[in-house]
């Protein structure tokens, strides 16, 4: 199959849950982009970069390999052999992915790297800029959002009940620096199809995107 689906969105919008969804049930890949940007911080961390001198992290964007596996079932990420799937989501890594996606060597080597896994296509591909960017000729192109409260509630659940309140607040910070960078901003694609999750049940979700590609 040649077919991409592009889901784009803030972290918390029910994103990564759909897009996995979505892959299984059409028998698709799946590629989480989120995670390689959090595993190139991870890799800045283990080297000890500052991850707030761009210049440092633009350096350093060449070194890491990184591998990520592609099963909706059970989606694998790795730096230099080690599987950081775990470690990626750690509130240390959280914290510093902001301005380590900022760096514009950083995003280059991504999106080459996005690009090769993507290939001839048979995939669900979910990040901030992947109908804008990463794959625009995309036939079929989501756009999720959700209340930040839906979106804190999810992602608080997800990392064995944090705090609502300070979920919230990181999610909210994240937002800004990711919709008022210079490098590739969150936006909406052109030729996006905006679903609000918040008054549906995942299972909703998937159904809506399915129909979509299905149309
Ligand atoms: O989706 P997730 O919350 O795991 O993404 C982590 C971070 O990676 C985002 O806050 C954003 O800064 C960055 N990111 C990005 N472009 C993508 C995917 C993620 O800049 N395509």
């Amino acid at each position: 199959s040649t077919l991409v689906v592009a889901i784009d969105g803030p972290s918390g919008s029910g994103k990564s849950s759909t897009s996995r969804g979505v892959a299984a049930a059409l028998g698709l890949r799946y590629l989480d982009t989120g995670a390689m940007f959090r595993a190139m911080t991870w890799a800045m961390l283990r080297d000890r970069v500052d991850v707030h001198d761009a210049g440092a992290v633009g350096a350093h964007a060449a070194t890491p390999r990184l591998t990520s596996g592609t099963d909706p079932d059970g989606p694998t990420i790795t730096v230099d052999g080690e599987d950081v799937s775990a470690a990626i989501r750690l509130p240390d890594v959280t914290a510093a992915v902001s301005p380590v996606s900022a760096v514009p060597e950083v995003r280059a080597r991504l999106l080459e790297l996005q690009r090769e896994v993507i290939g001839d296509g048979g995939i669900v591909v979910e990040g901030r800029d992947i109908g804008s960017v990463v794959w625009p000729q995309a036939p079929v192109k989501v756009y999720l959002t959700a209340d930040p409260s839906a979106r804190a509630l999810r992602r608080a659940a997800e990392e064995g009940g944090a705090d609502l309140a300070a979920t919230e607040q990181s999610l909210l910070a994240r937002d800004k620096i990711d919709s008022g960078r210079a490098t590739a901003p969150l936006t909406m694609p052109a030729g996006a199809h905006h679903i609000d999750t918040t008054p549906y049940t995942l299972d909703e979700v998937i159904g809506l995107v399915v129909a979509l590609v299905e149309a």
